[in-house]
């Protein structure tokens, strides 16, 4: 396997489902607080925007409860 090549592509976390896209692969975006959030599907926008606090919470999960 060879890495690619880095261009100057920015990639974005679809926040739906985890996956990457890129500007080109979008097939859709929602601006949301002035932030561009792309989609890999329009269904994964859909989901996005019924519950969008559901998706970008903060990554700053400090002490992970277990059991
Ligand atoms: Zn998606």
């Amino acid at each position: 396997m060879k890495p690619r090549g880095a261009q100057n592509e920015q990639v974005f976390i679809d926040p739906v489902c985890g996956m990457e896209v890129c500007h080109m692969s979008a097939m859709a975006e929602c601006l949301y607080q002035g932030k561009t959030y792309y989609f890999c599907a329009a269904i994964c926008r859909e989901a996005f925007e019924a519950e969008p606090e559901k998706y970008i919470r903060p990554h700053r999960q400090h002490g992970v409860k277990s059991g």
